[in-house]
């Protein structure tokens, strides 16, 4: 891949945190991306002086995320860049019309909500506001053409149930994807009790970049080559919730977005749509300009 002129460098915000991992089993912090904590320190940091520049190491990225790298390497390589972001210039969050699809959204059986479990980021909730949703899901090449395209059915199926209520479009080209989908083993993970690994099903991670000065952001997620069947099916669904905005997870068995995976996976629920309907009427900064204050 060719490296980009550093024009295109500085345009280019590459970012911030995982604050939350969409992982199955597990919330623990993995010990071993000690960088993450340092990133979410730094940003923590920026955010807790307000005035101050909201710091980006964007190699902490791929350090941070060394199973992304299959898909990053298919994208702009902007990395190796102290880039800064003045935090000012993110504009104060404001909400997007919401999705007529979410409008029709009605709740007959008034199931409520686990909105209370999604977590806010810096630049406020994690929603989309150009529809449709460009979806890319490579063809796996470590497997036979059969078994490789099984897989991508099978996540394609899931990832469709949820075109009911954002749209969505598959698209052939990862470069123009919103949210690209991989066969392939998150990071092992050490618990903090233990130097045991411990392998994780699934993992969902965002980055933030401008597009024209508009704050934008994309998804990767990792599904586990372990994960067949039902299985996969039910942690494409599940992590692809996280991948729209449901940026936690749900108390209850019954919905998609349960904590832990279940031996009979359960569709999205009302809960879940409740929840997704509550997120994209909230405040964020992105799909917004960012302020005159951000000139490069
Ligand atoms: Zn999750």
């Amino acid at each position: 891949m060719v490296s980009p002129a550093p024009a295109r460098v500085k345009s280019v915000v590459r970012a911030a945190s995982l604050p939350l991992r969409g992982d199955w089993r597990t919330r623990r912090m993995p010990k071993t991306q000690i960088n993450i904590v340092l990133q979410r320190l730094i940003t923590a940091l920026a955010l807790a002086i307000g005035t101050g520049l909201l710091v980006i190491f964007t190699n902490f990225q791929n350090n941070a995320t060394l199973a992304e790298n299959s898909v990053l390497t298919q994208r702009p390589k902007d990395v190796s860049e102290f880039i800064k972001i003045p935090s000012l210039s993110l504009t104060s969050p404001k909400p997007h019309p919401l999705p007529p699809t979410l409008v029709q959204w009605k709740d007959s059986t008034n199931r409520g909500d686990y909105f209370s479990q999604v977590k806010l980021t810096e630049v406020g909730y994690l929603l989309w506001s150009q529809f449709p949703i460009r979806v890319y899901v490579e063809t796996p090449k470590e497997i036979s053409g059969e078994q490789a395209q099984t897989w991508v059915n099978t996540v394609l199926q899931a990832v469709q149930e949820w075109n009911v209520y954002l749209p969505l479009e598959v698209v052939k080209q990862p470069e123009v994807a919103n949210i690209t989908i991989v066969r392939k083993a998150p990071p092992l993970q050490k618990s903090p009790n233990s130097n045991i690994p411990r392998a994780r099903s699934a993992q969902t991670t965002y980055e933030l970049y401008t597009n024209n000065k508009v704050l934008s952001h994309r998804f990767s997620i990792l599904l586990s080559p372990t994960q067949t069947g039902n299985y996969l099916t039910a942690a494409a669904r599940h992590e692809f919730g996280h991948a729209l905005g449901i940026w936690g997870h749900s108390p209850l068995e019954s919905d998609a977005l349960y904590f832990s995976q279940v031996r009979n996976p359960p569709p999205i629920s009302a809960r879940d749509v409740n929840t997704l309907k509550r997120v994209y009427e909230q405040p964020t900064s992105l799909g917004w300009s960012l302020g005159e204050k951000y000139q490069n």
